[in-house]
């Protein structure tokens, strides 16, 4: 999860979906990736763009877990949220949102997190500011979505966001959301 999350930064599903897969075809274990070099890491995930940046991630990842059993993040669970948060944001190039996925995807833990089709959505729909950065879209959206609807909300909105609310040419008239909508309203700034 940790890996998908750094190869999901700044490119569709389907790009970082085929560079995990052309990573775990290319190195069987992890022992295989941790002793790769990082030119050979970033040419197995060229498919999903900024390859040599998301290489030396992968590198960093795994020489922090290169003491851990079978480099699991299982010891992370003991911790809460905030601190694995923490933990993992001091690696360098895992940001908050690769972080969050770890916890909500991988522990179930009741986070929100925030990717592109989700920040152009609640903007539009006035849940936070037009000009709000990713990193304060995950505080504000921490508080105002339910614990229980986190994980639902972070898919729905998602979903909406490639169905119906697309960057470009989102189908107003056909969005269930409409009435609530402040871009729609006109009034979106
Ligand atoms: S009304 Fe349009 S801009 Fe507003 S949420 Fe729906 S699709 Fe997006």
């Amino acid at each position: 999860m940790l890996i998908r999350g750094v190869l999901s930064q700044n490119t569709s599903d389907v790009n970082s979906g085929r560079a995990y897969d052309s990573l775990r075809e290319k190195f069987a274990t992890w022992e295989d990736l941790a002793g790769a070099a990082p030119k050979d890491i970033a040419g197995a995930i060229r498919s999903g763009g900024l390859a040599d940046q998301k290489a030396a991630t992968i590198k960093c990842i795994l020489d922090w877990l290169s003491s851990r059993d079978g480099y699991s993040l299982d010891f992370l669970r003991q911790l809460d949220s905030e601190e694995v948060e923490a933990r993992l944001t001091a690696i360098k190039g895992v940001g908050v949102k690769t972080a969050r996925l770890v916890l909500l995807f991988g522990f179930g833990r009741p986070v929100f997190v925030v990717d592109t089709h989700v920040l152009r959505v609640s903007k539009r729909l006035g849940l936070i500011p037009a000009r709000c950065t990713r990193e304060k879209a995950h505080v504000l959206l921490d508080d105002l979505v339910p614990d229980e609807r986190k994980y639902s909300g972070h898919l729905n909105m998602i979903e909406h966001g490639r169905r119906t609310c697309l960057a470009r040419s989102p189908d107003c008239p056909g969005c269930p959301v409409r009435r609530w909508c402040l871009y729609v309203r006109g009034t979106f700034e």
